[in-house]
């Protein structure tokens, strides 16, 4: 599978080690990694049917899934659910079903939901038009998820745990939900070093100036609290482009001046709730 109309075939991206922080949910994973060869059963155990990843944006959940099929080594397919819904009658559970054979037939494969509750968030819900069709794919995929014996591990990403209905979140459907939450300043620590140091390795033209010293990244660390990781990316970016709107080589002050000017959504959402 290449591409298909609604499952992606995501290549194989990064390391886990590209992630930083989310360490509860690393270990997890990675003491799962083989759990679906039959050499597992000798320890007592089946291969785990999925996990639920859920919390703030810009916090390494797709990041997560995305670096999956290197972790494990397997096929990772990235279902877009939105298409599932395609408007016309009956064929919505039909892409549903499609979509889980698809995996099944690459299995031992991942297979990714991103943004779940945005497929399912109206599933318990009464009040939205299309519920009945959402909650009959919504079923569907329910009982698959409590039936399968097939080795399609689950990665279910979602911004909105309380978008979700309950039901999904009961045991026996996925077998851990983890709770992602703003970076802590080691975290942060280990981000701003993961993309300047990225950055400084690939951008020749970067060097020169700017040492990545333990005391440089503690205080950037130690600035950007509230900062989610995409956030720590933009403000590395944001700074690259200032040091080549001038040919020269990344400053100190292109940093500080890139967070500066970077307003967190966690400071935005915070003055909102103020007013
Ligand atoms: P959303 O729900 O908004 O998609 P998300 O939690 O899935 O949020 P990601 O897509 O994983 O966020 O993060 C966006 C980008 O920000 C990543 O591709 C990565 O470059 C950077 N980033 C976010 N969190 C981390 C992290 N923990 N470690 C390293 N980089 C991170």
């Amino acid at each position: 599978i290449r591409k298909s109309a609604l499952l992606e075939f995501v290549p194989p991206a990064g390391s886990i080690d590209d992630v930083g922080g989310l360490e509860n949910l690393k270990r997890w994973l990675a003491k799962r990694n083989g759990s679906w060869l039959p050499d597992a059963a000798r320890w007592g155990i089946s291969p785990p049917k999925g996990v639920l990843i859920t919390g703030v944006p810009g916090c390494g959940k797709s990041l997560t899934a995305k670096c999956m099929s290197s972790l494990w080594g397997l096929p990772l397919l990235r279902l877009d659910v939105g298409k599932i819904f395609s408007g016309l009658v009956g064929s919505s559970e039909l892409n549903m079903r499609a979509s889980l054979r698809l995996a099944e037939a690459v299995a031992p494969s991942i297979l990714w939901i991103d943004e779940i509750e945005k497929g399912f968030g109206s599933a318990s819900s009464a009040q939205s038009g299309d519920s009945g069709t959402s909650q009959r794919v919504f079923g569907t995929f329910l009982t698959w998820m409590q039936e399968k014996s097939s080795s399609v591990f689950v990665i279910a990403t979602a911004n909105k745990i309380d978008a979700l209905p309950p039901e999904l979140l009961r045991k026996g459907r996925f077998d851990e939900i983890f709770f992602v939450d703003l970076p802590t300043d080691s975290e942060r620590r280990t981000i701003w070093s993961l993309h300047l140091g990225k950055r400084l390795r690939e951008g020749e033209a970067l060097g020169g100036e700017l040492a990545l010293t333990e005391q440089l990244v503690a205080d950037l660390a130690a600035g950007t609290d509230g900062f989610s990781g995409a956030e720590i990316e933009q403000a590395v970016v944001a700074a690259c482009f200032d040091a080549f709107a001038e040919r020269r080589a990344l400053r100190v002050e292109d940093l500080q001046r890139a967070v500066v000017s970077t307003v967190p959504l966690s400071v935005t959402q915070a003055e909102q709730v103020a007013t």
